[in-house]
């Protein structure tokens, strides 16, 4: 099995970056990644101030896949996502969406113990790992690492995670797939700008579906389909992920659009990301027992 090694990594998703590995479709791949201050933050005294914007959120990659073109699609199947033994966390006044209730810049280590974060003596709180940066290169100019968007980045949804599996658009040869900033767990919306933050290890399988794209993201879980999508603010973000899924389900099943609304209406819910990155994201979920009946496929 092919390891990408954690300083194999980009700050931006680019169809410049030269490939730090390739990939048959079908193949198994680990990443080994650094969290998203680059490992910088290991102790409490270490704050936010002392880490570089330049060496935030690097992506372990990228992995050119063979025989991927523009039009394609790259399912990425998360297998296994395994975390280290401490993450970090990090409330800075001015960032996020409760900045202005933060009195200073702080930074709290975790450890992480059985499957826990402990949080505190009083709390612990089961992890639920997650992806937080993973994409493609996207179509036009390279895209920081810290920004979402059709190619994914960083999207910070926490269903993405260990048996999903993720349907990225590919807009340069080789799709240039890179992946980073591991949240051992974090909540939707992300408010105070971080997960709790840590290094670790994805392994995922990769497999091409070919001359057919979606124009953003798509996650498949167990028990879902959710489209993905990111705007400057969330009524735009909503509007383009719901536009999506509506597309996505029309592809698909036979239905007039009236009764494809409706079912969106009455089954689908519309679920907040993160709403702390450059842009906001936001998905649009689809139980699978509603679409069981059409044998709905990616
Ligand atoms: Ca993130
Ligand atoms: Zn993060």
């Amino acid at each position: 099995m092919k390891r990408i090694e954690a300083n194999q990594v980009v700050y931006a998703l680019s169809r410049e970056n030269p490939p730090a590995a390739t990939a048959d479709p079908g193949e198994t791949l680990v990443f080994l990644t650094k969290d998203c201050f680059s490992n910088q933050i290991q102790k409490e005294t270490d704050l936010f101030a002392s880490v570089g914007w330049a060496t935030i959120n690097p992506a372990t990659g990228p992995v050119a896949v063979n025989g991927a073109e523009p039009g394609d699609t790259l399912a990425v199947e998360i297998l296994d996502i395994e975390v280290a033994g401490q993450g970090s966390m990090i409330a800075v006044p001015g960032l996020g969406a409760l900045s202005e209730q933060l009195t200073h810049s702080e930074t709290k280590i975790v450890p992480i113990v059985n499957g826990k974060v402990i949080f505190n003596s009083e709390l612990e709180i089961p992890i639920r790992p997650m992806i937080g940066v993973i994409g493609t290169a996207p179509a036009g100019q390279a895209v920081p690492c810290g920004t979402p968007g059709p190619h994914g980045g960083n999207m910070d949804t926490r269903f993405i995670g260990k048996g999903a599996r993720l349907y990225l658009p590919v807009f340069a040869p080789g799709a240039l797939l890179a992946l980073g900033d591991l949240h051992a767990v974090m909540g939707d919306g992300e408010v105070v700008i971080c997960g709790v933050e840590i290094p670790g290890q994805v392994t995922v399988k990769v497999d091409l579906i070919k001359a057919k794209a979606e124009p953003g993201p798509v996650l498949e879980t167990a028990e879902a389909w959710y489209t993905i999508a990111s705007a400057p603010d969330l009524d735009e973000a909503s509007q383009s992920a719901l536009q999506q899924m509506f597309a996505f389900i029309k592809r698909r099943i036979p239905l007039p659009p009236n009764e494809v609304a409706m079912l969106l209406s009455i089954t689908g819910n519309l679920q907040i990301s993160q709403v702390v990155d450059p842009l906001k994201t936001v998905r649009m979920e689809m139980p699978k027992w509603v679409l069981k009946a059409y044998g709905v496929k990616f």
